[in-house]
């Protein structure tokens, strides 16, 4: 977790959210939340229940024993003809993926859809290396020619319209492009099949490995992801240690899991298995495979009892479409390329409180998340967890939320659990806001409370409870 990684100012990008940023983002999340209610009534409602609990213990045996499952994929991979690397941060990650494409002398990558890879900031790794690099998956091409990250972890383009994704090839390729999605997509489909034949490597991620055979899966909507694996000579997938499974039939359930509640389907349209480089002449594929198993941070997640089942996370997206919050900012407020939910969980863990301490306060805590994750995380107690490392610290990290803030939580925890000390509170709050109430309502307050009154009045501090209580009763 470096310390040197700048502060996320969640509150600061959040007025910044273009206006017409949330209702593009919640006319998606309500299609893809629609067709997964479809699907899971489909096949009822038990049943469902059934196979996230199913789930729950498969991720949660797979990262008990993630060691083990670890080596015997290790040992699998390379059994198969592939390769294997083993990166303890982001930066050895880049170097490791580096030295293959320096090796190959590579000039031209292609790369599929990875969380991972955007996690690691690969892309700008290879790029100050002189080497071009092309995302394939339509909705991450267009975002990279935009310049930007992806907005959602499994749809990176969902809040732009047609008409801007048109304006951007007219002025990004130079070509004519009508507003019309058939059109648009044949467009970046030629200028994406000249990439993919002049590849020198093809990289992608992983969504699960599974440990029995070593076999890389990937799951995808388009087929850029197979042309990625297969065309270039080299095919490097960059994976996090926390996507091992142990065998095919824990694959099953979680690709069940996976595709009801990323997009709504039974399942996506391409499940790619990668077992090693080709093994017989007349076979066709990459010379070499390579694996990067990244830890980054998930080992100290790992070890933190109260945050490790982060780790169960398969990436579906569902927290994030049904997020109040997320759906109010869209994915970039969240300032890293995981957002929503799992990426508030995961951004505080691996960036540090230092540089993300505002991001566990991100949540209502309403609990939908809990609700929709195929994987059962308890997603509200983590964050709950994180609240508490930022302000108070914890086994894992020292607090470093600002001294007034922790005084205030302090003060506040200690009258609220002292009778006397209560009393007196509610006694001083309601003599303090005479000068600001005006017919029950305070419209303006200094600050910090002025944060509030910028957005909504307060409603004036009532009668002591206690006190209101008595009367209520006697009448
Ligand atoms: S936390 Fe759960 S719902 Fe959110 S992306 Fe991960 S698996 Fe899906």
């Amino acid at each position: 977790m470096s310390q040197g990684t700048p502060r996320i100012d969640f509150r600061a990008n959040a007025q910044r959210v273009p206006p017409g940023m949330p209702s593009a983002v919640q006319r998606a999340t309500a299609k893809f939340l629609e067709n997964r209610a479809a699907l899971v009534d489909a096949l009822g409602p038990e049943a469902w229940q059934a196979l996230r609990q199913a789930g729950h213990e498969i991720r949660l045996h797979a990262i008990t024993y993630l060691d083990h499952y670890l080596e015997q994929a290790e040992r699998a991979v390379i059994a198969a003809g592939g390769q294997v690397h083993w990166a303890t941060d982001a930066a050895a990650a880049c170097e490791i993926v580096l030295e293959i494409a320096r090796r190959h002398g590579a000039k031209r990558v292609v790369k599929s859809k990875s969380m991972a890879t955007e996690e690691i900031g690969l892309n700008h790794a290879l790029e100050a290396a002189g080497i071009r690099v092309v995302e394939t998956d339509l909705g991450e091409y267009i975002v990279q020619l935009k310049g930007v990250g992806p907005a959602h972890i499994v749809v990176p383009a969902f809040h732009l319209s047609t008409a801007e994704i048109a304006a951007l090839f007219r002025e990004k390729l130079g070509v004519e492009a009508p507003p019309e999605p058939e059109r648009l997509t044949e467009i970046a489909r030629a200028k994406l099949r000249e990439e993919f034949l002049a590849a020198d490597l093809g990289i992608s991620g992983g969504n699960f490995l599974v440990a029995e055979t070593g076999t890389i899966v990937t799951v995808t909507n388009e087929g850029n992801g197979r042309m990625c694996t297969t065309i270039p000579p080299v095919h490097v997938a960059v994976v996090g240690i926390d996507k091992v499974v142990p065998d095919w039939e824990s694959l099953s359930v979680l690709l069940k899991l996976l595709a009801r509640s990323a997009t709504g389907q039974k399942l996506s349209c391409y499940t790619q298995f990668i077992s090693g480089p080709p093994r017989r002449p007349e076979e066709t594929g990459p010379r070499e495979v390579h694996l990067v198993l990244v830890d980054n941070g998930r080992s100290q997640i790992l070890r933190s009892p109260e945050t490790r089942k982060t780790l169960l996370c398969i990436r579906c997206g569902a927290c994030l479409n049904i997020c109040p919050v997320y759906n109010s900012v869209g994915g970039y407020t969240y300032g890293y390329p995981i957002s929503g939910p799992t990426g508030v969980l995961f951004a505080t863990q691996i960036l540090g409180t230092s540089a993300a301490r505002g991001l566990p306060f991100a949540s209502t805590l309403c609990g939908a998340c809990n609700d929709i994750c195929p994987v059962k995380i308890p997603i509200t107690e983590i964050l709950l967890h994180l609240r508490h490392r930022v302000v108070e610290g914890d086994a894992v990290a020292q607090s470093v939320a600002p001294f007034p803030l922790g005084l205030a939580a302090k003060a506040g925890a200690a009258s609220l659990g002292t009778t006397w000390l209560y009393r007196l509170g509610a006694w001083a709050l309601r003599l303090l806001q005479v000068p600001f109430v005006r017919d029950g309502w305070m419209a303006h307050l200094p600050p910090p409370l002025h944060r509030w009154t910028m957005a909504r009045p307060f409603p004036a501090f009532a009668a002591d409870f206690r006190r209101w209580w008595r009367r209520r009763a006697g009448r």
